[in-house]
């Protein structure tokens, strides 16, 4: 017994299809073959009386009726194998037959009054004598126009009949066995449907209790392949991401500690007492860059949840692109200084080019990606930014370094959530994933080109303000009351003279 479920109506449906169509056939096969066996003898029958009708026109003798010999030569002359003659008079009563056995009572069946007319009657029925089924053919026996005797030949039915009735069992015994062929080929078929249903129902059930190694099995074909490849991919992308939450949450952990032990140590030392002013300094600044540096952990962690929640409001303006990257150089230079690292600002616009955006989000972006830059390059390099037009108008500004460089492999990951390549180097993994984002708010792109061990290049598209109103020339795109390091070195700094932060 097949389980309620899938396989079960598949099996179903193909046996009621199969069997309603195998039903009519035999239907429309078992009249068919009985039509045409009863064609046959009735026109065997037909043509036979034809013959006899014409052949009595010719020689009979009118009234040779008092000839003692007269019917018996009537009888010899017309009959017909396995069939019985009987001559008819105008009553319809029997005046001979090559059945010995003769009917006293005047023949009434159907076939003997359209004789009568005429006609040539045919009759299928059970004859009231016997029982037995035969057809009767009557056809009159005229001279000149005029009805003598009716020839009525009658034959039986019943080999006839059983000859249908096995050639209908057999036909049947056919239909049964294509019926079973195809119940068991249908079974074959539920099964190869439904054995991939139950195991990729029963991992994915694994997979719901949280068991995500669990992997479906088996080299599936068309849909059913494509849905176990989905859910394995499901699982895998699961693992990965439990991993990089773990990762973060260890990394996250460590990058806490770190500031937070100087900060304790210092106050600490502090507290104790008997320090001169100069180290007392140095503590507190150790402590102040400590507070920034989780207090930059932190935003981080929370704009990036805002963006997950959508819940970041933008407060749109009109930025001025090179001015925004200006400042964004400004903030960096320090860092930059320290690895001796150069930047160059390079602008391939004829006019200054203005967006529309947030000044600050944008401004976060070029600092993580330039940050990036620095962070990820070798002591003594550069670091090249673009500011150009597009064809399609859109404003392009590419930030290319000759550090480290990413491998293909981890290359589409850098923008994931809390991926980094190497963990040692500090960070969160979420700056790149935060700027895309912001980037997307501002309808604009985010791209990565990276060869390992040759460089970087983060492209950052944005599309131009429509009805741009040129800034006043003093005034700047970037954040107010922007706390970066770099701002009070802006009088020194004109990334486009000297080409160097
Ligand atoms: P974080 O810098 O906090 O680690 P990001 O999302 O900004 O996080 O960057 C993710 C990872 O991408 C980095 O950890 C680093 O491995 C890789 N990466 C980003 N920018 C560069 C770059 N310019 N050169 C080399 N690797 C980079």
């Amino acid at each position: 017994m097949i389980k309620k479920g899938i396989g079960r109506q598949i099996v179903l449906h193909y046996f009621i299809v199969v069997f309603v169509t195998l039903f009519m056939v035999e239907i429309i096969f078992t009249l068919t073959i009985r039509t045409y066996y009863y064609d046959t003898i009735y026109n065997h029958m037909y043509t036979h009386s034809i013959w006899a009708s014409d052949y009595f026109q010719k020689f009979a003798r009118s009234n040779s009726e008092r000839d003692p010999d007269y019917f018996t030569e009537m009888l010899r002359s017309f009959e017909l194998d396995n069939t019985e003659l009987m001559i008819l008079d105008r009553n319809g009563e029997v005046k001979a037959s090559t059945n010995a056995f003769q009917a006293d009572k005047a023949i009434q069946t159907g076939d003997v009054p359209v004789a009568l007319a005429g006609g040539v009657g045919k009759w299928v029925g059970r004859q009231p004598s016997t029982g037995e089924l035969v057809m009767a053919v009557s056809r009159p026996l005229q001279i000149q126009g005029q009805t003598q005797y009716i020839a009525r030949f009658v034959t039986s039915l019943e080999r006839v009949n059983s000859k249908l009735l096995n050639l209908t069992f057999l036909s049947i015994a056919v239909a049964a066995a294509v019926l079973a062929i195809v119940t068991l080929f249908s079974i074959g078929l539920a099964n190869s449907i439904v054995k991939p249903i139950n195991n990729i129902r029963d991992v994915s059930a694994q997979m719901a209790r949280g068991k995500f190694d669990a992997r479906i099995r088996g080299n599936y074909k068309y849909e059913l392949g494509e849905l176990a490849a989905t859910l394995n991919y499901m699982a895998e992308e699961i693992v990965r991401s439990n991993q990089i939450k773990d990762e973060f949450i260890s990394s996250i952990s460590h990058e806490l500690r770190t500031p937070l032990t100087g900060i304790k140590g210092w106050s600490e030392t502090l507290t104790s007492g008997g320090f001169d002013p100069e180290e007392t300094k140095l503590g507190m600044g150790i402590i102040a860059k400590e507070t920034n540096r989780l207090i930059g952990l932190v935003e981080e962690i929370l704009d990036f949840s805002k963006l997950q929640q959508n819940e970041m409001k933008l407060v749109i303006g009109q930025v001025n692109l090179k001015e925004l990257i200006q400042e964004t150089m400004l903030n960096v230079w320090a860092k930059a200084e320290q690895k001796q690292i150069q930047l160059k600002l390079e602008d391939r616009t004829e006019q200054p080019v203005i967006v529309s955006g947030d000044g600050n989000r944008l401004k976060q972006v070029f600092l993580n990606v330039v940050d990036n830059a620095i962070k990820f390059s070798h002591e003594q390099s550069w670091i090249h930014l673009v500011i150009s037009l597009k064809e399609d108008g859109r404003a392009m500004v590419e930030v290319a370094d000759t550090g480290i460089g990413i491998s293909e492999e981890y290359l589409h990951k850098v923008k994931d959530r809390f991926f980094q390549v190497n963990h040692q180097g500090g960070g969160t993994g979420l700056g790149l994933a935060i700027s895309q984002q912001i980037v997307e708010l501002h309808h604009g792109e985010m791209g990565i080109h990276s060869e390992l061990g040759v460089g970087t290049t983060v492209t950052v598209t944005l599309p131009v303000a429509e009805d741009a109103e040129l800034p006043d020339a003093s005034a700047s795109a970037a954040p107010q009351g922007d706390s970066s390091s770099g701002s009070e070195n802006a009088g020194r700094l004109d990334p486009e003279k000297d080409d160097q932060a």
